[in-house]
């Protein structure tokens, strides 16, 4: 059916489930009792973000979500680079703690993007979490200050992450070759 595409799982559905539960702990632990906002980038951080927010519902703090949505990647594997904003978020981020949640840190550029982006309307606190990071692969000076799974410079898709649009239901995490 996919041809010649073979996918072999890197990470289980369980393992990422037991992952975001942790991350969500740590998420809330550091936010107790405030606001916070989480700003999704798509397409990629969808699953993922559904995830935490359910998780971090259980915890006393409140949530707000937005989205934006950044373009850095045509339909190979091979990041352009440079990020273009093409959907800004609908809520004011000046006073407020903003969590940039997206699917996987690469090069940084996109992160690094946003971060820049994000600063100018003066939030509270900006911090960042990925589910995944290739921390071989950065270009950019970032660091996410929550990381789900640190992995190789392999390509995977699935929990969100697609190749030319597909993929994106898988529940696991698998390297696409
Ligand atoms: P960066 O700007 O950090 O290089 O890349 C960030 C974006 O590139 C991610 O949000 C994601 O959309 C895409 N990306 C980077 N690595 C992968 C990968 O292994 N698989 C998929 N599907 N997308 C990736
Ligand atoms: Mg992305």
């Amino acid at each position: 059916m996919n041809g010649n595409i073979k996918l072999k799982t890197l990470i289980t559905e369980k393992q990422i489930k037991q992952r975001v539960a942790a991350l969500s702990r740590e998420i809330s632990a550091h936010y107790s009792g405030e606001t916070l906002m989480i700003v999704g980038l798509l397409n990629g951080s969808f699953i993922f973000l559904a995830d935490l927010v359910r998780q971090l519902n259980q915890y006393k703090l409140h949530l707000i979500v937005d989205f934006m949505r950044i373009y850095s990647y045509g339909s190979n594997t091979v990041t352009s680079g440079k990020p273009t904003l093409c959907q800004d978020v609908t809520i004011d981020v000046k006073g407020r703690h903003i969590l940039i949640v997206d699917d996987i840190l690469d090069t940084g550029h996109t992160i690094e993007y946003v971060i820049q982006y994000l600063s100018a309307f003066k939030p509270l606190s900006l911090r960042s979490c990925v589910c995944l990071d290739k921390t071989g692969r950065r270009q950019a000076n970032v660091q996410a200050d929550y990381v789900g799974f640190t992995i190789p410079d392999v390509f995977v898709v699935g929990y969100g992450l697609d190749y030319d649009g597909r993929f994106r239901e898988i529940p696991d995490i698998s390297i696409l070759s």
